[in-house]
């Protein structure tokens, strides 16, 4: 017994002659690793015409295949304890390498074509699965057969030269695969990239790993939308993998804190002073602009909000310096191997005046993040007298950051 025993119902045999002088198949044959038993639909056929077709109950154009001859040559097959039968029909789903994948384990394949308007509705119920391959309407299930055969037998062991070819390929991972390039080095003024003759394997592999990413995003992103993409364990998911190869993170912060009287008016680590002696209330010091920097830092990298890590139940960081809080949240996103690349922040408030203050709220900020203030966008608004800003009920402030991946021999531990 063969590997994979392929057994096609079909009424024109002479297609799979094909399959005789088609490299890898051909040789597959040859060292017996697949069988590939063809049974002649005519010699089912009924009356002194072998007819398998007939018109079709209630009219209509073309021939149906009659269901008596397909049953007897499906009966006459000796069915291996392992097997499938297949239905070829453009209704079917849509064939995937990871069916290809999941046959090749199987003994035995018996594979179903039909021919001119298709068969017999109760053709059907032999099938364990229908397949298509592809939204087109073909004249016969022979060249569908032939692709299944050729796709499947590919995959067996002791076909392809190197096994290894199988890994990478495109579909294998729902990614599509990388750009392949020979010999020679330049050709008509188009060069292999300069990566691939570096010899430096770990570059190349990354390389490659970056051009399936590209070019699934670039010509076959619903490949990582479907439905079975997004059932892979996350591991194996592109975003995990993308994520990693992610030099930059975006992150959005925003804090309102009422005003109250009898509270400091701290933003920014300035004190200001309100035209009528309110100030911020909140567990700490209420620094909305600290708070929305430090809610757009851990956002970034999705590590929640500053509630996680400071809980207004928890003591020691009542009336705290939000500044102090700044430092510890740098500390955790530096940890993680990230760098602050800029930060834009908007503060929204009636009165007091913001504005002249702003290049010390930076300075302050660009010391605790420990970087150039020229990276820190801080701006003031009012609300118009609208909403509760501009009702001088709070004060609020939003941030936006962008983060940015240090080379990993930079990371501090
Ligand atoms: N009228 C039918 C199509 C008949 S085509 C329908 O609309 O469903 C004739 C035969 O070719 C089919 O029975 C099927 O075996 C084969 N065939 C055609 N297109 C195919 C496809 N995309 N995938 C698999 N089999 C196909």
């Amino acid at each position: 017994m063969s590997d994979m025993n392929f057994e096609v119902i079909t009424l024109f045999p002479k297609a799979f002659e094909l399959i005789n002088n088609l490299g890898v198949i051909t040789k597959a044959l040859e060292k017996d690793l697949i069988n590939v038993n063809l049974h002649d639909l005519r010699k089912y056929g009924e009356g002194s015409y072998r007819q398998v077709d007939d018109r079709p109950y209630g009219g209509g154009s073309g021939m149906v295949l009659k269901p008596e001859p397909i049953y007897k040559a499906h009966e006459s097959i000796n069915k291996l304890p392992n097997s499938k039968t297949l239905l070829m029909t453009p209704q079917g789903k849509v064939l995937k390498q990871n069916d290809l994948l999941r046959w090749s384990s199987l003994d035995q394949l018996i594979i179903i074509c039909g021919q001119y308007e298709g068969f017999d509705e109760r053709v059907r119920s032999l099938a364990d699965e229908e397949v298509s391959i592809g939204d087109y309407v073909l004249s016969g299930g022979e060249i569908p057969a032939i692709s299944i055969i050729n796709g499947l037998t590919r995959l067996l062991p002791g076909t392809l030269g190197d096994p290894g070819s199988l890994v990478d390929e495109s579909h294998n991972s729902f990614l599509l695969e990388y750009p392949h390039y020979t010999r020679p080095l330049i050709f008509k003024e188009m060069k292999v990239p300069d990566i691939l003759v570096s010899g430096n394997h770990e570059e190349i592999k990354l390389w490659r790993k970056q051009k399936m990413y590209e070019r699934t995003l670039d010509r076959r992103k619903d490949l990582i939308s479907n439905e079975d993409y997004k059932k892979l364990p996350k591991s194996k998911r592109i975003d995990e993998d993308s994520n990693e190869m992610m030099k930059f993170r975006i992150g959005n912060g925003y804090d309102i804190h009422r005003l109250v009287k009898g509270r400091n008016l701290i933003i920014g680590g300035v004190k200001l002073q309100h035209p009528d002696g309110l100030g911020l209330d909140g567990h700490s010091d209420a620094d909305v602009l600290s708070h929305s920097i430090m809610d757009a830092l851990l956002g970034a990298l999705s590590l929640g909000d500053i509630g996680k890590y400071f809980p207004p139940s928890d003591q020691q960081w009542k009336n705290v310096d939000s500044l102090y809080l700044l430092s510890r949240v740098i500390e955790l996103i530096r940890k993680q191997g990230w760098e602050v690349n800029n930060i834009d922040s908007v503060i929204v408030a009636e009165r007091p005046k913001i504005k002249p203050f702003v290049e010390v709220m930076k300075k302050n900020i660009s010391e605790i993040l420990q970087i150039d203030d020229s990276f820190i966008g801080i701006k003031a608004t009012t609300n118009e007298k609208l909403g509760p800003e501009g009702r001088e009920e709070g004060i609020s402030c939003h941030s936006v950051v962008l983060l940015e991946k240090k080379d990993e021999n930079e990371v501090e531990n």
